[in-house]
C-alpha cells in the first residue's frame, strides 16, 4: 500500500498526500458524479478528515487514509455509486469519533443515516464477546434485504483491513484472518465479487499459514516459463481460427488463486504438481446481447475442433446461471503434452459481472428481463431473517450453510427448476417448496423410485415429495438437512413443540408443589432450576415432562413456610453445562509449550496433530482444558471466529522432549525394491518410531502413506528431504488429517 510508506511524513506532506488520494478517488467513478453528488462527496471528505484528525492507525499513518482507501475500493473495484462512497468515507465516524447518527442525518440525509447506522458496530457491553460478533454479523445481514450497499461497503472495509493486517498483533491477525475466511469471503463470493473473494482468501492464508503460502507462490513463479510456452502452443490455433471466423474476442490466462490451490492440495491430499487445473484460459467475446449464447457456443465449437473435450467437465452456466449471477461456459480439454486445460468462454458483460459482481449486475439488469439468481437469493435471506429463531450464533451457522459454493439443479414433478446447495436431501427440497411441505414430509420419489427423506439429491433429479398429516419434525432431521432455510424452520418448529410439551411438565410440578405445600412461585422454581442445573423454567418443565427429571426422586430439601430450600451439596453439573462459566477474566496471556508442566496443562488436538515448530494457538475447551491446534487446522476458522475470546497465544519453547505424530504421503514409480528403500531410509540415522505404513500400486504408479513420530518440524523436514532423494520417488508431502 502506498499509504503506509507515508507515515513518517511531515504534517504538510501528509495533508498533501490526503488531498492527492481524494482527487484520485474523484477520478475513479464509472460515471461522472452530478454537481449535487460532488458537493456531498466533498462534505463527507471534510467531515471525515476533521472527525479523524487526532487518530492514527496501528501503522502510524493518519487514520483518514483508511476511509479514503475503503472509498477507493468502493468506487474503483466495485463500481458503486457516489452515495456508497459517501458512506465509505464516513463509515467509522459514528463508531469512533464525536459524530453522531443525528449529525449524519442533518448534514447529509436519511439515506446516509441508514447506511452509516448499518456500518456501525453494536457497542452494548453486556453481550458476551462471542455473541457480540454474531450479533454484528446478523445486524449487517439484516440490512441486506433493504440495501445491499451496507454489506458492500463493509466488505470493502474488511478488504482494506486485510491488506493492512501486517500492522496488527499476531493473535489479532489470526483472528481477523479467520473471521474473513469464515464469513466475509463466502459473502463476497455469494454477492458475485469473485476478485475480492480471492484476494481475501489469499491474504487470510498468508497470515494463517505463511510457509504454505510462500511455497505455493514460489512454485507458481518457478513454473511460469513452462506454463507460458504451453499456453502459446495451446491458444495459437484457437486464436487464428476465431479471427478467421470473424469473432471479436480477447484471450486471457488466469492462474488459480493461491488459496484455492492450497485448498485443493489439502482436500485431495495431493502435492502442487498434481493440481491439474492450475490455470484456465479465458476466451472473452465482444458480443451483442442477443448473440451472446450463439457466439459462446460458436467459440466452443472452435476450441473443441482443436482439442478433445472431456464432456463430463462441461459446465453450461449460460443456460443456468449460478445463484450469484455468474454466467460462463466451461470446458476441460486435452491440451498439449497430455495436460487437461480448462477453457472458460464468456462475453465481456459476463466477465464484468463475474469480477465486479453486484454493481455490474445491476448495470446490465435493465437490458435483460430475466429474474436473476441473486434476487432469488436475497429473497431467501430475507425469509430466513424473518424466522423467529433469535439466537444469533445459530443464525450465522444456518446462514453460512446458504453460502455454499456448489449448487445442484433439480426439478419439481411439473418440471419447474429449483436450485439447492450441493449435498441437499429430499427433505431440503421439501422445505424449498414450502415449509408446510417440509414439516409433513415422509419420503420422496426421485425419478419414480421411492427414497427416504435423507436421500441426497443430484443435479437433474425430478423429485416428488410425499407428505402425511401425522408427520412432525424431529431433532434427527437437523443431522442431514443442509440448507439454511430447512434448518431454521426445523429449529423453530422443534422449539414450538418443546414449549407445548413443557406445559405438561409445568402441571406436574404444580401438583408436586401442592403436595409438598410449597407455593408455585418463582422464588421456589428458580432454586429448582439451579438444583437441576437447567437454564430456564421452560427447560425445567420440559425435562420433567419427558421424564428426564423425576420429581419422585427429589431429595435433599427442606420445606419451611411454603418455601423450599435445597442443601448446599448440589448435583455436580454435567460437563456440557459448564459452558456459561467461562468469562473474560479467565483469559490467559499466552502459553509456552514445553514438557515441564510448570506452565499450564495442555493437550495436542487430534484433528490437526501439531508438531513442534508448527504455527499453533491454544483453545480453551469446556471440559478438556487447553487444546493446541495448528493455525491451519480445518477447525481453526470456526473456533477463532465464534470463540475468539477463548483463543490463547501459544508458542513452542524449543525444549520439548516429546514425540509428535505426523502423516506424510508420497507417490513414485512402482519398483519392487522401493518399499524396502523407504523403510530403510527411515530407520537409518533418523531415529524414527513408525506408527503405520501403507502402500498402494496401480498401473505402474504407487502411492503410500506413513504415520510416524517425529521430534519437530525440522526433524520431519529432513526426513522428507531424504525420502525425496530416493530413486523412483516423485513426491513427498506432509498432510493434515481430516
Ligand atoms: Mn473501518
Amino acid at each position: 500500500m502506498t499509504t503506509i510508506a507515508t507515515y513518517k511524513a511531515s504534517p504538510e506532506e501528509e495533508s498533501k498526500e490526503i488531498k492527492k488520494q481524494y482527487r484520485k478517488l474523484l477520478r475513479s467513478f464509472q460515471r461522472e458524479p452530478s454537481s449535487e453528488e460532488k458537493k456531498k462527496l466533498k462534505k463527507a471528505f471534510l467531515v471525515a478528515v476533521d472527525a479523524h484528525k487526532e487518530d492514527r492507525r496501528k501503522s502510524g499513518e493518519p487514520y483518514i487514509f483508511h476511509p479514503l482507501a475503503v472509498a477507493q475500493i468502493v468506487a474503483e473495484e466495485m463500481s458503486l455509486d457516489p452515495i456508497s462512497v459517501v458512506a465509505a468515507l464516513l463509515h467509522d465516524t459514528v463508531e469512533d469519533t464525536y459524530i453522531t447518527l443525528d449529525d449524519i442525518e442533518n448534514l447529509f440525509g436519511e439515506k446516509e443515516r441508514y447506511l452509516i447506522d448499518g456500518l456501525t458496530k453494536i457497542s452494548s457491553t453486556n453481550l458476551q464477546t462471542e455473541s457480540r460478533q454474531a450479533e454484528n454479523f446478523r445486524k449487517m445481514l439484516l440490512t441486506l434485504s433493504d440495501d445491499v450497499r451496507v454489506i458492500l461497503v463493509k466488505l470493502a472495509d474488511r478488504l482494506h483491513n486485510m491488506r493492512t493486517l501486517s500492522a496488527m498483533r499476531p493473535d489479532k491477525q489470526l483472528q481477523i484472518a479467520s473471521e474473513t475466511l469464515y464469513m466475509y469471503a463466502p459473502l463476497a463470493y455469494r454477492l458475485g465479487l469473485s476478485k475480492i473473494k480471492n484476494e481475501m482468501e489469499d491474504l487470510a492464508l498468508k497470515y494463517r499459514e505463511a510457509n504454505a503460502y510462500k511455497a505455493i507462490e514460489q512454485k507458481i513463479k518457478d513454473t511460469e516459463i513452462e506454463r507460458t510456452k504451453l499456453i502459446q502452443i495451446f491458444t495459437k490455433p484457437i486464436i487464428d481460427e476465431l479471427k478467421k471466423q470473424g469473432l471479436k474476442f480477447q484471450v486471457k490466462t488466469r492462474v488459480k488463486s493461491i488459496y484455492s490451490i492450497w485448498n485443493k492440495m489439502q482436500k485431495q491430499s495431493i502435492p502442487f504438481e498434481q493440481v491439474y487445473d492450475l490455470f484456465a484460459i479465458r476466451v472473452i467475446l465482444d458480443s451483442k446481447l442477443e448473440r451472446e449464447k450463439a457466439d459462446c457456443w460458436h467459440a466452443y465449437s472452435i476450441v473443441t475442433d482443436f482439442w478433445r473435450p472431456n464432456t463430463e467437465r462441461l459446465r453450461d452456466w449460460i443456460s443456468n446461471p449460478k445463484a450469484n449471477g455468474y454466467e460462463s461456459l466451461h470446458i476441460t480439454v486435452m491440451g498439449p503434452k497430455g495436460k487437461w486445460i480448462e477453457v472458460q468462454i464468456r462475453t465481456e458483460r459476463m466477465d464484468d459481472i463475474s469480477e465486479k459482481g453486484y454493481a455490474a449486475h445491476w448495470k446490465y439488469k435493465s437490458n435483460k428481463e430475466t429474474e436473476s439468481g441473486l434476487d432469488t437469493w436475497i429473497a431467501q435471506v430475507r425469509e430466513m431473517l424473518e424466522s423467529p429463531d433469535a439466537d444469533a450464533i445459530n443464525f450465522i451457522d444456518d446462514f453460512k450453510s446458504n453460502l455454499f459454493t456448489e449448487e445442484i439443479f433439480v426439478f419439481t414433478p411439473k418440471g419447474d427448476l429449483k436450485k439447492l446447495p450441493s449435498g441437499a436431501t429430499a427433505l431440503d427440497f421439501a422445505f424449498e417448496i414450502h415449509s408446510q411441505v417440509g414439516v409433513k414430509c415422509v419420503g420422496a420419489k426421485v425419478d419414480n423410485k421411492l427414497v427416504p427423506i435423507s436421500h441426497v439429491l443430484k443435479s437433474g433429479d425430478q423429485v416428488d415429495i410425499l407428505t402425511s398429516n401425522n408427520q412432525k419434525p424431529n431433532k434427527n432431521w437437523l443431522s442431514f438437512v443442509i440448507s439454511g432455510k430447512a434448518k431454521a424452520k426445523i429449529k423453530s418448529s422443534l422449539k414450538e413443540e418443546k414449549k407445548e410439551i413443557s406445559f405438561d411438565g409445568k402441571e406436574i410440578l404444580r401438583r408436586k408443589f401442592k403436595g409438598l405445600k410449597v407455593d408455585f412461585e418463582s422464588r421456589n422454581i428458580t432454586p429448582l432450576e439451579k438444583h437441576f442445573n437447567v437454564d430456564s423454567a421452560t427447560e425445567l418443565y420440559y425435562q420433567i415432562a419427558i421424564g428426564k427429571i423425576d420429581l419422585k426422586k427429589l431429595n435433599g430439601y427442606t420445606v419451611d413456610n411454603k418455601t423450599i430450600t435445597f442443601d448446599k451439596t448440589r448435583i455436580e453439573p454435567p460437563a456440557s453445562k459448564k459452558k456459561k462459566s467461562f468469562s473474560k477474566k479467565e483469559k490467559i496471556e499466552g502459553i509456552v509449550l514445553d514438557d515441564k508442566g510448570a506452565n499450564l496443562n495442555y493437550k495436542l488436538a487430534k484433528c490437526c496433530n501439531p508438531i513442534e515448530g508448527d504455527q499453533v494457538f491454544g483453545f480453551l475447551t469446556i471440559s478438556e482444558g487447553i487444546k493446541i491446534h495448528r493455525t491451519n487446522c480445518p477447525n481453526a476458522s470456526q473456533l477463532m471466529s465464534h470463540y475468539g475470546y477463548r483463543v490463547i497465544k501459544a508458542a513452542w519453547s524449543g525444549e520439548e522432549d516429546k514425540e509428535f505424530l505426523a502423516k506424510i504421503i508420497f507417490t513414485g514409480i512402482d519398483d519392487l525394491g522401493l518399499v524396502h528403500k523407504i523403510t530403510s531410509a527411515l530407520s537409518q540415522g533418523h531415529d524414527i518410531n513408525m506408527k503405520s505404513i501403507s502402500f498402494e500400486s496401480k498401473d505402474g504408479i504407487f502411492s503410500g502413506e506413513i504415520k510416524l513420530f517425529v521430534q519437530n518440524t525440522q526433524h520431519l523436514q529432513s526426513l522428507i528431504e531424504s525420502l525425496k532423494e530416493l530413486e523412483g520417488i516423485m513426491t513427498v508431502d506432509r498432510i493434515i488429517e481430516r
